[in-house]
């Protein structure tokens, strides 16, 4: 019995590397490297021992980076450990990284084969557009704070069986697809929600028989909104990366500056509670100096600003949950909610690689604010959710059992498009023009301000779901006033909502 306690508890420890905290953050202040015994582990609490950072097992020691509250009671206690210089290049994550960076392309298939930095995603997506030159096409949305691309990959499959054409006068628009935003590693250190991202884009790609909602979507996944945080974490130590390349003053960057991107994002920026986030560059939470204050937050904004989803998933790792918005304590969600509503069926099929730890539907993991996902919300009614996976960065070898784990989230929401009734609408003035239009619902009740319109090539898409009739107001500029009741349907054609200028006879 001992010996299988024993056996248990180093079975749990060599799984520890998805036991990196998420605050604080793994920065020297915080964490200690030392060597110690392994039954000084197994003396240890089990919420203790989860916040250890194993670096290494050999032999009856352990190497770990220790939280300062641990080092604090060890040496209250006098026990005896070897304090260690602190790790100062990243740790040798992936053995099999530099060769793979060597190797170059591999087809799309190949490329759940490791963890990917900000150069291997750069390499991998410039092989894809070329395997798939008529499918996928890859964009830069911007540079980071330290000069890095922010690259997006769109995907958009051709329809297999056409639709019938039908001639008229004057033309129709060519049909508009619903858009999907995925991104991943907003919080650089989270390598696992890289390989989230690339799963969807091999799947689309490589297994498009297996999803025929895709010929409804257009799909823009950006692997890493963070590369700057990619980087540190990779090449520098993985006590950093989650924030950006955001330097303070003139002072040499540090592993504890940055801006935590999360916290940077516009929709109540700085609600003046310091645990959701802070004004201190050294913070974990920093949240910059001003809203949308990091090219980075600036690049995705403009992204979702431009384009509207209709729906938006963004890739953390390790709370093995999903954020409903309002992710921001105290604010009332819209009525009806459908975010909150559909959320449920998002989780249909998961079997969470964790069995310590249920994958669940939560508001948030702690207090927050300028988050993307609010702000996606409460700006643009996007259908917006915060996919926490259920590791950090297990051995890659576990990585494909993890993802399968939690795909049937993303596989749900791709479905929603077949099975969840709309309302798809695309204003235009009298010569077809697309025009930037406001929406206002009788069927909503918004506390926060929220608004609703239309994208720059005048659509507007939401999910409806329960909804039988709704009644919209669309305003624009130098436009008369619009009104129309609708009935939403499952993914209907898009209702042409032609504007006349106001005051023509
Ligand atoms: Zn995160």
């Amino acid at each position: 019995m001992a010996f299988f306690r024993s056996f248990l508890i180093f079975c749990l420890l060599l799984g520890t590397a998805d036991a990196i905290p998420l605050a604080p953050l793994h920065d020297p202040e915080a964490f200690s490297h030392l060597e110690f015994s392994k039954n000084l582990a197994e003396n240890l609490s089990e919420p203790q021992r989860q916040s250890l950072i194993i670096l290494q097992t050999k032999g009856k020691k352990i190497r770990a980076l220790v939280p300062a509250a641990i080092k604090k009671e060890w040496d209250e206690k006098k026990i005896q450990y070897r304090s260690l210089a602190y790790p100062s290049r990243g740790v040798e994550l992936d053995p099999t990284y530099r060769s793979r960076l060597r190797k170059g392309c591999v087809p799309a298939a190949e490329m759940l084969n490791g963890y990917k930095d900000d150069r291997l995603n750069e390499l991998y997506l410039n092989c894809l557009q070329k395997e798939f030159p008529q499918i996928a096409t890859l964009y830069v949305i911007g540079k980071s704070r330290l000069g890095r691309k922010i690259y997006a990959l769109r995907i958009y499959l051709p329809e297999i069986q056409k639709q019938p054409q039908v001639n008229s006068f004057p033309p129709l628009f060519t049909e508009i697809r619903e858009r999907v935003f995925i991104n991943c590693a907003i919080h650089g250190n989270e390598a696992m929600a890289i390989e989230h991202c690339y799963e969807i884009i091999i799947k689309a790609l490589t297994e498009r028989e297996s999803y025929p909602v895709l010929e409804k979507l257009e799909l823009w996944i950006v692997p890493i909104v963070n590369p700057d945080g990619v980087h540190s974490f990779w090449h520098r130590s993985t006590a950093s990366g989650r924030k950006n390349g955001f330097v303070s003053g003139r002072a040499r960057r540090n592993l504890t500056e940055g801006v935590d991107l999360n916290r940077n994002f516009p929709f109540r920026w700085n609600t003046g509670n310091e645990k959701a986030s802070s004004g201190v560059p050294g913070h974990g939470f920093f949240r910059g100096y001003a809203a949308a204050s990091e090219p980075e937050t600036k690049a995705v904004m403009n992204l979702v600003d431009k384009l509207r989803f209709s729906s938006i998933f963004s890739y953390h790792s390790y709370a093995n949950s999903l954020l409903v918005p309002y992710t921001i304590e105290g604010l009332v969600n819209p009525q009806p909610d459908i975010p909150g509503q559909l959320a449920e069926r998002l989780l249909l099929g998961i079997a969470s690689e964790r069995e310590d730890k249920p994958f669940l539907i939560k508001k948030n993991l702690y207090e927050v604010d300028g988050t993307d996902t609010d702000t996606f919300y409460n700006y643009y009614g996007s259908l917006a959710y915060l996919v926490e996976s259920s590791h950090l960065y297990q051995d890659y070898r576990q990585v494909p059992a993890i993802l399968q784990g939690i795909r049937p989230i993303w596989e749900n929401l791709l479905n929603f498009y077949a099975e969840v009734p709309m309302i798809r609408l695309q204003v235009t003035d009298e010569f077809s023009n697309p025009l930037r239009a406001s929406i206002e619902f009788d069927q909503f009740v918004f506390k926060e301000g929220e608004q609703r319109g239309t994208a720059a090539d005048g659509t507007f898409s939401m999910f409806m779901p329960g909804i039988k009739q709704c009644t919209l107001t669309i305003r624009a500029e130098g436009f008369a006033v619009r009104q129309l009741s609708l009935k939403p349907d499952v993914y209907p054609m898009r209702t042409i909502v032609i504007m006349k200028k106001s005051g023509n006879p």
